[in-house]
């Protein structure tokens, strides 16, 4: 799957099946994109390739210890993803991909934050952050076992 920023300078493929795929109703997510929420695709963190251009490290430290890399576009300032320190996984800013006509989010986080018209029926829902997205992870498998 490939992808890009707004103005084309970054350019990048996905090399792994992804993992899953949710919304957040956070309101840093809100803030970031001017929208009610963001969309994400997770994948195995070295399924990530930039294939044009030199992204922008932008490191945000998370409260309780370790720090958030984000990559973004050093002329349009498009977020491309996001790592978690540590993690075995990367968030893909899922707006990014050229095509999104396949992704249907399984999760939606921080609805305590959410604009109450943008709560989606149907998926997996979190008041805030899950502790662990393993349930995430088997809806994704069960919607495309499904498919
Ligand atoms: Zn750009
Ligand atoms: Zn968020």
């Amino acid at each position: 799957m490939h992808g890009g920023c707004n103005c084309g300078e970054i350019r990048y493929l996905v090399t792994r099946a992804p993992l899953t795929a949710y919304i957040c109703h956070c309101h840093l997510c809100q803030k970031r994109t001017g929208s009610a929420f963001s969309m994400s695709i997770v994948i195995p963190a070295d399924g990530l390739e930039v294939t044009a251009g030199n992204p922008i490290r932008k490191e945000r430290p998370i409260p309780g210890g370790g720090s958030n890399v984000s990559l973004l576009c050093p002329s349009c300032y498009s977020r491309i993803s996001t790592l978690r320190e540590g993690r075995p996984t990367i968030n893909v800013r899922a707006g990014t991909l050229d095509d999104t006509s396949w992704i249907k989010p399984v999760a939606q986080l921080w609805t305590s934050s959410a604009q109450p018209w943008a709560l989606v029926d149907g998926i997996l829902s979190y008041e805030e952050q899950p502790s662990d997205f393993s349930a995430l992870l088997a809806a994704w498998k069960g919607a495309a076992s499904r498919k």
